[in-house]
């Protein structure tokens, strides 16, 4: 490890060494954004990707790269002798709610046990932090918003539950291999910096697919369910600039930081106010049609993020969703068919 120096941050990560980072799925969607942020930040990093959702363009140019699938075992051994990162951080995975309720072996597969394989890997190298991206599904629908970390995790869908299970594991290697690991529990990721945004090969994501309209390249976006107990009958959610969730890996590196910690701005948006977000933000007047609810939804997830701000110094820069959505549009219409493949 080096010493970092001149590197104004602010809150608690001020004294803050250099470290070399494997990041799975640093070829996609947060995972590019943290990269960017880690690099920026001094640390030297090594991405692992099979590529299957990311993109070699969202491989930041200062990150050595390795096209490898998680699945591989020895491949990923022979990977970490190679590098010798000093931390992990484990983006790879599935994440999309609807399509676990259709397909629940691929979550169960990528997500738990091909991540339980990273994770004895790195056991096995010796390497101590660990840093998980976990979500908000793992709660389910919650007893009571906003959602601090002490809620009853009972999730309600197989997307969840898959990121709970390795959730779990993590806790008992740190109680039986001195792991640390960091869990983080995402909101509904949104936005883009300058040069990484959003690209999924078959896109289901509200925001994007509000802004595919805006682009012309769909005619209308759809609500899915206006029958819900929020205030206007659709769904409420709470979503954070990918940049706000880099900035916490930055701070999970310090030592001795573990644990789980939600990330949220801690503001709800329905599904209409996002709507009516982005045809603010974009001039465009967006049609929307209603359809059913889609199945595995909770009505309701809002952060209390709370213990983040306290143990990590933790402050989202850009908690507002106009200015989230503004910088998705932006990058939207630099790349209107996304990075190239
Ligand atoms: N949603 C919607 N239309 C879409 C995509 C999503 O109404 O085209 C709703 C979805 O049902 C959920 C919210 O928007 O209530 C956010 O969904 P998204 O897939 O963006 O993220 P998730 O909350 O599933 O992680």
């Amino acid at each position: 490890m080096r010493k970092l120096s001149k590197i104004d941050l602010s809150g608690k990560v001020d004294n803050l060494l250099a470290v070399k980072v494997l990041v799975t799925g640093g070829a996609g969607y947060i995972g590019s954004a943290c990269v960017e942020e880690l690099i920026g930040h001094g640390h030297e990093v090594v991405v692992l990707d099979n590529l299957c959702e990311g993109h070699r363009d969202a491989v930041h140019p200062g990150a050595s790269f390795e096209l490898l699938d998680l699945s591989d075992r020895q491949g990923v051994d022979r990977c970490l002798a190679k590098h010798g990162p000093e931390a992990v951080i484990h983006f790879a995975a599935h994440a999309l709610v609807g399509e676990s309720m259709t397909n629940p072996s691929k979550y169960f597969t990528n997500n738990t046990a091909t991540a339980l394989g990273l994770l004895d890997a790195t056991v096995a190298a010796g390497i101590r932090k660990f840093v998980f991206s976990s979500t908000c599904a793992t709660y389910g629908v919650p007893e009571r918003v906003p959602m601090d970390e002490s809620l009853p995790q009972n999730p309600i869908n197989p997307y969840g539950e898959s990121k709970l299970m390795f959730e779990k594991i993590l806790l008992w290697y740190q109680k039986i291999h001195g792991l640390e690991p960091v869990i983080f529990r995402y909101f509904n990721a949104a936005g883009a910096t300058e040069n990484y945004g959003e690209h999924h090969r078959v896109e289901s994501h509200l925001i994007p697919n509000i802004l595919k309209c805006a682009l012309g390249q769909s005619d209308g976006c759809r609500i899915f369910g206006t029958d819900y107990d929020t205030p206007d009958g659709t769904c409420v959610r709470d979503y954070i600039h990918i940049v706000d969730l880099a900035d916490a890996h930055i701070r999970a590196l310090e030592p001795r930081i573990s644990g789980a910690f939600n990330l949220g701005n801690g503001d709800g948006y329905s599904v209409r106010q996002v709507i009516d977000t982005c045809r603010k933000v974009t001039g465009h007047n967006i049609k929307a049609t209603e359809e059913p609810r889609r199945p595995g939804d909770p009505p309701t997830l809002v952060a209390s993020a709370e213990k983040a701000r306290n143990e990590l110094g933790w402050t989202p820069r850009f908690p507002d969703l106009e200015s989230i959505v503004s910088s998705a549009w932006s990058w939207h219409q630099r790349h209107p068919l996304g990075y190239s493949e």
